[in-house]
C-alpha cells in the first residue's frame, strides 16, 4: 500500500483550535521524549510534556509552544489536544523571562515551604517559551 503524502494536523487547546491543515513532518515533545512523524506512521497514542511543537511544510518550519496534553497518531492524521499551545509569535517573552527568575529564584530559596517540582515545571515553561520565541524572533532578523 502506498504512503500518504502528507499528514492532516490539528492542534487545538481547550479554548481554541491552534492549526488545522496539511503538513509535511511534525515533531512532538512526548513525556518519554522528542517524537518525530512522518506520513504512514504507525497509530500511537501518546503523551505531552512541556517543550516545542514543530511541523514542517514543504521548507518552512513552524514552531509552537505547548505544555501537557496528549497525542494520536494515525498514518494520515496527527491530533494534539494540549493544555496550553501557543505559536512563537504569540508568546510574550517579558512575561516569560520573568516567569523564568520568579522560578529561579524559588529554586534558590531557603524557604523550607517551597515546592521545588512546582518550581522546575515553571522554570521549564517559562525557558521552551523562550526558546520558541527566540527561533521566531531570529528568523525576524534581516538577512
Ligand atoms: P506565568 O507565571 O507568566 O502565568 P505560567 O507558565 O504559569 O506563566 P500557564 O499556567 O502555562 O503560565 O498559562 C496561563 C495562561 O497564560 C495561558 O493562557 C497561557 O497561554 C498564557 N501565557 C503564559 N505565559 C505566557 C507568555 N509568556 N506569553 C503568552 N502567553 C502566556
Amino acid at each position: 500500500m502506498a504512503l500518504p503524502e502528507h499528514i492532516h494536523l490539528e492542534i487545538a487547546t481547550p479554548e481554541k483550535q491552534v492549526f488545522s491543515g496539511p503538513v509535511d513532518e511534525v515533531t512532538v515533545p512526548s513525556t518519554v521524549g522528542y517524537l518525530g512523524i512522518l506520513p504512514g506512521h504507525a497509530p500511537l497514542l501518546g503523551e505531552l510534556g512541556i517543550g516545542e511543537i514543530s511541523y514542517k511544510i514543504g521548507d518552512h518550519r513552524e514552531y509552537l509552544f505547548c505544555s501537557w496534553g496528549f497525542v494520536e497518531v494515525l498514518p494520515e492524521r496527527v491530533i494534539i489536544l494540549a493544555q496550553r499551545a501557543e505559536n512563537a509569535s504569540e508568546i510574550d517573552i517579558k512575561r516569560a523571562e520573568q516567569a523564568r527568575q520568579r522560578a529561579q529564584s524559588r529554586l534558590t530559596s531557603k524557604d523550607p515551604n517551597t515546592d521545588f517540582v512546582r518550581g522546575q515545571l515553571a522554570a521549564l515553561r517559562a525557558i521552551s517559551r523562550l526558546d520558541v520565541a527566540r527561533r521566531y524572533q531570529h528568523r525576524q532578523l534581516p538577512r
